[in-house]
């Protein structure tokens, strides 16, 4: 008995006791071995010209024996000679292998199993016992290696028909929590090759049972058996797109991403040169129930020449476009390549910067020639973009701003930034907004009234990440953003301004006596130049507004903001004018109504009040008088 070298013994331990959430995929690592070995001969072959093998003539072989309970791979490839048997399966040769160990021993992370080419050891997570049978092309001689695990191998002579390798697992038995016994199953093996290997580009044969008619007989049936081919051999990806129906593009997404509904949109793009890839893309439709929730994981699948080797690649897609599905196919990836790798691989980060072009250009098409679609795509994801702007201190508004959506007051839909810049009046410097829970409560809010009378038109904000993301904007197209409700508007003339002065004059001392009565709660009390028929409103000072506050504040162990409070009261209403009346003749009672009247203030906003009860008494009271 031979031992295994230090680095393997370690690695192979690791795979006997690993816990088994990914030990299916010792099926993909065996196939893929095949499938290189197959490579390997296929390339001598087309170098050397009159080996007499065709293409055609590559096959892989699974073979499950339920009795024998073994499971058997071949594959005629280039297959292996003495030397090599003890070279490549008795030592890690390879970096991926080692690297993987390594992460193994640092982090002892079994979840992590399923993201490397972990190679020939992860048989063992499934077998007691390998035994490989191995004859180089173009040698007389076969070799048997068998290994049951740490104590070593043993290499002798053996028998073997032709070239290439076959290797027959014994498998471990099941027990209560392990269930190995499916690996003898063809609806399991079906599925996992499906799964990991369907793009192999030779066949992966394996003989099932199937049941059809009896002749002559009509309600009996009677078991077959016969060759199936278990891969498809050609991704859809690699197809030329003139080749692909809608139909089959769309079966592919459901299939693969387990979407009930068709996607919005399909990107199948390739690119040859300092990257080379393949890759499919799809808009969903709708978000997924987890979408906006710290479950939802990102990313594409990843594929090395066929052999998916990452179910989901996060560093394939930036944050803000979180919620495309695809998948690459790259053949500059190394199959060994492990998540740390890849996060500093320079072919990944070019990939991605070509996605996120593509996509970007995709999502624009949609909002220039399917406004319909782009409104339900934005509808689902839209927030995701507002985020996007709003997060890594507004890196990304440039590359954004174009793909958002905002409610327009004049408009009743959503409108871009542009739209409402090309409709804007000439003498129009900004661009106004106004923050609210819902469309139709925005549009009851008295701070709207003078815009309104004016023919300006709004964005309504109503979302909570909105008026975030126009402050990290700050100005579109070289025109700032105006909030309705807090900002000053600059919209009066000379004369309204004279006026104002006046009247500020004029109620100073009214004015100070509600500002005392609500002490602490306002910053100020204010004739309004914003109201027009309602009595009453608030409106803030400075850089939170109302609505950031209330955001601010909803947050979890936030520390409490407020804004700075102002209330602004209609100088032509008739309230105002019991209120001067009042000032002069019962005081009391004009605190009181101080009190009211902040108090609706607060409830037309839609802050909640301090003390309803007292509220309500105070309006029964008015009632009864
Ligand atoms: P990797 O595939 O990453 O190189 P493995 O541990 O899976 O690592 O395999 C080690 C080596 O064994 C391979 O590089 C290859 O040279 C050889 N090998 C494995 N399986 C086969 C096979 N079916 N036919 C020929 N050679 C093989």
């Amino acid at each position: 008995m031979k031992q295994f070298k230090a680095e393997s013994k370690r690695l192979l331990e690791l795979m006997i006791h690993s816990i088994y959430t990914h030990r299916e995929i010792f099926l993909r690592e065996l196939l893929s071995n095949s499938s290189d070995a197959i490579d390997k001969l296929y390339y001598r072959t087309l170098q050397d010209g009159d080996t007499g093998l065709n293409r055609d003539d590559f096959y892989i072989r699974i073979t499950p024996d339920k009795e024998a309970r073994t499971l058997t791979i071949e594959d005629n490839g280039c297959g292996m000679t003495k030397d090599e048997l003890e070279n490549n399966l008795g030592v890690i040769a390879k970096s991926g292998s080692l690297n993987f160990k390594q992460q193994m021993e640092q982090k002892d992370d079994v979840e992590i199993i399923g993201q490397f080419g972990v190679g020939f050891y992860s048989a063992f997570m499934v077998s007691d016992c390998v035994t490989v049978y191995s004859r180089a092309y173009g040698s007389e001689d076969a070799w048997r290696w068998q290994s049951k695990g740490v104590e070593g191998y043993t290499v002798e002579p053996c028998e073997k028909e032709g070239h290439g390798t076959k290797i027959v697992l014994e498998l471990k038995p099941t027990t209560e929590e392990e269930n190995v016994d499916e690996f003898l199953e063809q609806y399991r093996i079906r599925s996992i090759v499906k799964k990991y290997s369907d793009y192999i580009r030779y066949p992966i044969h394996m003989e099932v049972e199937k049941h059809r008619q009896k002749e002559g007989a009509e309600n009996e049936t009677e078991t077959y058996r016969e060759d199936e081919t278990l891969n498809s051999m050609v991704p859809l990806w690699r197809k030329n797109k003139n080749e692909i129906t809608k139909e089959e593009y769309e079966q592919f997404y459901r299939d693969k991403f387990y979407d009930y509904e068709a996607p919005l949109r399909i990107i199948h793009t390739s690119a040859e040169g300092t990257a080379t890839y393949n890759a499919l893309l799809f808009i969903p439709a709708k978000a997924p129930y987890d979408y906006y929730t710290k479950e939802f994981e990102k990313g594409l699948q990843l594929y090395s020449n066929g052999v998916m080797i990452m179910e989901k690649c996060a560093d394939l897609l930036p944050d803000y476009f979180s919620f495309v599905r695809g998948l690459v196919d790259s053949q500059d990836l190394s199959l060994n390549i492990s998540r740390e790798m890849l996060q500093h691989d320079r072919q990944l980060k070019l990939i991605e910067s070509r996605l996120e072009k593509k996509i970007k250009s995709e999502l624009e098409a949609m909002l220039n020639n399917s406004r319909e679609d782009y409104e339900k795509f934005f509808a689902s994801f839209g927030l995701q973009l507002k985020y996007g702007v709003y997060s890594d201190y507004g890196q990304h508004k440039d590359l954004l701003q174009d793909l958002l959506l905002f409610y327009s007051s004049s408009e009743k839909k959503p409108v871009t930034l542009k739209e409402y810049v090309g409709r804007m009046k000439e003498d129009q410097k900004d661009i106004y907004f106004i923050s609210g829970e819902s469309v139709a409560r925005i549009e009851q809010l008295p701070q709207t009234e003078l815009l309104r009378e004016k023919g300006l038109e709004m964005l309504y904000l109503t979302d909570q990440v909105d008026e975030f993301a126009l402050r990290i904007l700050n100005a579109y197209d070289g025109h700032e953003f105006k909030n309705v409700s807090s900002d000053d508007l600059g919209l009066e003339t000379e004369e309204e301004k004279k006026a104002a002065e006046q009247q500020k004059e004029e109620y100073k001392e009214l004015l100070e006596f509600l500002q005392n009565a609500l002490d602490g709660k306002v910053k100020s009390v204010i004739v309004s130049q914003r109201l027009k028929s309602h009595p009453v409103c608030l409106s803030s000072e400075g850089a939170i507004s109302l609505e950031m506050e209330k955001v601010l504040n909803a947050m979890p162990n936030a520390e409490r903001v407020q804004a700075q409070r102002v209330l602004e009261l209609n100088p032509t209403h008739p309230v105002f004018a019991v209120l001067q009346k009042l000032h002069e003749t019962n005081q009391d009672k004009l605190k009181e109504y101080a009190q009211l009247l902040y108090t609706q203030a607060l409830l037309i906003e839609g802050i909640s009040i301090e003390d309803p009860v007292a509220f309500s008494n105070q309006v029964c009271s008015l009632m009864s008088e």
